[in-house]
């Protein structure tokens, strides 16, 4: 019987649980709410029951467990510094209680970098040797994936797309830059536009749409200019430029065999990702990189599989050291910073 392995996906609205397979199939899933408010203490102990329940369901034991989740992470202490959408979730140690539990190794891992592995071995990227992964949401994630492996960088935050700068004199991005890609292009830098547009009245479409629901959205941007308003997707179809030079620019010195893309931006199909495709095309190395970019196969389930993937490869890197009799540390990652 193939191993399996325990993954997590914790999320702002539910913390998710399953076995899984080498193949990526999902065996057996089970979810709760993310807690509205709970004490570090509490949070942690509704994570160790939920894997505890997991394991406990399962047909046979699980080789190892990987949680995967937004924010500031340090893999080598198993410790989630700061995971902004799920209150209470800042500096806990949460996998020396999940190892001891449940008496498997456990790891943890920032969650655009474990989407990256998880199209790399489930998904879009199968196939690839080298790989780079963009999530194009809320705000701009990534992951580099070199020779099978994920590229975490000295510090944990290889990947950081998201903060490359592409606009010096552009607005000012969540991190204190100025012109960050993301504050370019991502589903908050596409609502601050959406609200610019309508205060500087030239979209009475997006108006109405706005006034209806008391907010503008991305998505009443997406919606606008889908109806035909000329000015909200001009917006998008700059937008999508922008993400095709930040991926370029990224394709140029990575030399990735694909470029995998995932995220709720996505769904602005070919107004966002036509123009992205054709700068990529523009630069250097882009028509070498293929210049398409392959979307994530991966659905609901990326978070899931994503962790999956990580315990996967912590399993080979870990039997890769038992077999050369090295007492080599395994990769780890310090600390990581993403927004998404
Ligand atoms: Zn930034």
């Amino acid at each position: 019987m193939a191993a399996t392995v325990i993954a997590g996906d914790l999320g702002g609205t539910n913390l998710r649980a399953a076995i899984v397979d080498e193949d990526g199939n999902i065996l057996l899933r089970r979810q709760v709410d993310t807690p509205e408010s709970a004490t570090r203490d509490e949070i942690t102990a509704i994570v160790v029951e939920l894997f505890r329940t997991v394991a406990r369901e399962g047909s046979e034991r699980a080789a190892a467990l990987c949680v995967a989740t937004a924010g500031l992470v340090d893999a080598d202490g198993g410790r989630v510094l700061l995971a902004a959408n799920i209150p209470g979730f800042r500096d806990i140690v949460l996998t020396p209680p999940l190892t001891d539990a449940l008496g498997i190794p456990s790891f943890i891992e920032n969650d655009a970098s474990a989407a990256a592995l998880g199209e790399f071995r489930f998904g879009a990227g199968r196939g690839a040797r080298h790989l780079l992964h963009v999530t194009v949401g809320t705000g701009i994630g990534g992951g580099i994936v070199i020779g099978g492996h994920l590229h975490r960088g000295e510090h944990g935050f290889a990947g950081e797309i998201g903060h490359t700068i592409i606009e010096p004199a552009g607005p000012r991005c969540t991190c204190g830059s100025r012109g960050c890609l993301e504050a370019v292009v991502s589903g908050t830098a596409f609502a601050r536009r959406a609200r610019e547009l309508i205060a500087a009245g030239k979209s009475a479409q997006l108006k109405a749409l706005a006034a209806e629901s008391g907010d503008a959205t991305s998505n009443q941007l997406f919606e606008a200019a889908r109806a035909g308003d000329p000015v909200c997707e001009a917006e998008i179809r700059h937008g999508g430029h922008m993400l095709g030079l930040g991926i370029g620019s990224i394709v140029n010195v990575l030399d990735p065999t694909r470029v995998t893309l995932s995220g709720g931006l996505l769904a602005m199909g070919d107004m966002l990702l036509e123009p992205a495709r054709s700068a990529l095309r523009s630069l250097p190395y882009g028509p070498a990189s293929g210049a398409s970019f392959a979307l994530s196969t991966l659905g609901e389930d990326a978070g899931l599989l994503g962790a999956a993937a990580v315990a996967f490869e912590r399993l080979e890197l870990a039997s890769g050291d038992e077999e050369q009799g090295t007492s080599r540390r395994r990769p780890s990652v310090p600390s990581k910073m993403r927004r998404r």
